[in-house]
């Protein structure tokens, strides 16, 4: 284990993000001995509360999930300081710096800095500007780690990135999709590097069609005002579904350059055929959730901060397709819910008959499971690869998959080591954005018939018919 040197400052250090996530994997860091000595963590929030008082909220988070020792902790905690910081303030800049200073000789932290935006959207702009202008970077590394949402659509992406790239370099900008920190997306270049008939079948001649789903049981709970101003199709499609088929999808999974993993990427989402406002309407289906069967549950637009006749969408199953010569032809269907029956992220690749010529069993179904996180994270035909008789997929044993590693923990590791992979770029979200924004336009010149699904299910039944028209089924239903 190689220790790490940096000063974390964390805007919105007092937040449910900072709290729930970052402390907690910042722990399992120090627990590791990734970060030791040489760290400090300035957390900064509009409040005035004291370092005292600001550790005391750190180790209370701890203590939900873990039961070490209170010692380790407060040895932890040992490295945590307060600011209280107003973000159009620019004297609170200044009184930053100073404290990042002190805290670099006193830690002896190599001058590094990583500056987490955990504050809400608006304000990441304002907040990259200022450290630039007040003159907070170092002779060290200034990496700006950037939370979703990035814009709410191609227009509000495009200003956001202007302001924060007069500020940082793009090579310093690492914007979050918690989805590249988890596991089994990190492993999935690796399966398809290291199983050669299983990489020669993804593609339009072997693959019937793809399908990713990200579902979850519960409903927007204490988030219907950030909802509101989202829906699925923002929250889940454009970001995490995106670069899910991104992983699944790239032309060349042997490659460990940064550059080359995200050009691959870009290319694929360049290649996206953007939908016309009559291709939405066929293929995009759109749903909010009802009651349950007996009644018990709320309705989405009975949820705190959720208008009465809202419009967004907690559910959206449809139907992407790519121009290129590897994947022109293949479906892929992408489905993202609230209220569904079980909480589950997985990919199911689909083969089609001509896949026998290959040695895999014409048919075939590959399922990747993303959540829940367990032994059986690669299923043949609904079996654990192991077990299913078929050996086109193989993994060394040294490299079982090790979901013990949280997925904010691997990309702070990232952050720490300057290693951009799991990050998305500029040029990526362009795409995907453009894509994710013919449908916005299309369903917001119509009226939805909300609500149309109960809670419980798995959707409309539109969702189900989606498939059904093309003589294809959901592998998870
Ligand atoms: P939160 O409301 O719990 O925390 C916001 C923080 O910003 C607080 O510390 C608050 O004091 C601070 N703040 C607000 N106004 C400020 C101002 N004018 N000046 C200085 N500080 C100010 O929000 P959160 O849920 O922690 O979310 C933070 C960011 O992370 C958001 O961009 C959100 O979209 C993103 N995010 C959150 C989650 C999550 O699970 N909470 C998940 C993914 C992304």
């Amino acid at each position: 284990v190689t220790e790490k040197s940096a000063i974390f400052i964390i805007f919105g250090g007092s937040g449910d993000l900072a709290h729930r996530k970052l402390y907690p994997s910042l722990f399992r860091l120090y627990k590791s001995g990734i970060l030791k000595d040489h760290f400090a963590v300035i957390g900064t929030a509009r409040r005035p509360w004291s370092d005292d008082y600001f550790r005391e909220t750190v180790i209370t988070s701890l203590e939900d999930y873990f039961e070490d020792d209170k010692k380790i902790m407060e040895e932890f905690a040992k490295h945590f300081f307060y600011q209280s910081h107003d973000v159009n303030d620019s004297e609170h800049y200044i009184a930053l710096k100073n404290l990042a200073a002190k805290l670099d000789d006193q830690f002896e932290t190599g001058h590094n800095r990583v500056y987490y935006m955990a504050i809400a959207p608006r304000f990441f702009g304002t907040v990259a500007e200022h450290i630039n202008s007040e003159g907070l970077k170092t002779d060290g590394y200034n990496r700006l780690v950037i939370e979703k949402p990035f814009g709410r659509d191609l227009d509000s992406a495009c200003e956001l990135n202007g302001n924060i790239s007069k500020a940082f370099p793009e090579d310093d900008i690492y914007r979050i999709d918690h989805y590249l920190g988890k596991e089994m997306i990190q492993d999935i270049p690796h399966i398809r590097a290291n199983n050669p008939v299983f990489e020669k079948a993804l593609n339009n001649q072997y693959v019937s069609n793809v399908q990713v789903t990200l579902a979850e049981s519960l409903g927007v709970e204490d988030r219907g005002g950030y909802y509101e101003t989202a829906g699925v199709l923002r929250d889940m499609v454009q970001n995490h579904i995106m670069q899910i088929i991104g992983a699944v999808a790239s032309d060349d999974p042997k490659a460990t350059d940064a550059k080359i993993i995200h050009k691959d990427k870009t290319n694929l989402f360049n290649s996206l055929k953007v939908l016309t406002a009559e291709q939405v309407d066929t293929d995009f289906v759109r749903g909010q959730y009802d009651t349950d069967k007996l009644g018990d549950q709320k309705a989405y637009r009975q949820e705190d901060n959720v208008a009465e006749d809202s419009e967004i969408e907690t559910f959206t199953a449809g139907r992407i397709e790519f121009e290129s010569d590897r994947w022109s032809g293949v479906p892929f269907y992408v489905r993202s819910g609230k209220r569904m029956p079980a909480k589950s992220s997985r990919i199911d690749i689909v083969f089609n008959e001509k896949v026998a010529d290959l040695g895999i069993k014409a048919n075939t179904v590959v399922t990747l499971l993303i959540e829940p996180e367990d032994g059986n994270s690669i299923l043949i035909n609904g079996i654990n690869y192991k077990e299913s008789g078929q050996d086109f997929i193989k993994f060394p044993e040294e490299e079982e998959f090790d979901s013990a590693r949280e997925a904010y923990e691997s990309l702070i590791i990232d952050i720490l080591s300057g290693n951009r992979v799991h990050f998305t770029l500029w040029d990526e979200l362009r795409s995907t954005w453009k894509y994710i924004d013919s449908i916005r336009e299309r369903w917001d010149s119509q009226t939805p018939d909300f609500p149309n699904y109960l809670s419980g299910t798995m959707g409309p039944d539109a969702a189900e018919m989606l498939l059904e028209r093309d003589g294809n089924s959901w592998a998870w239903d």
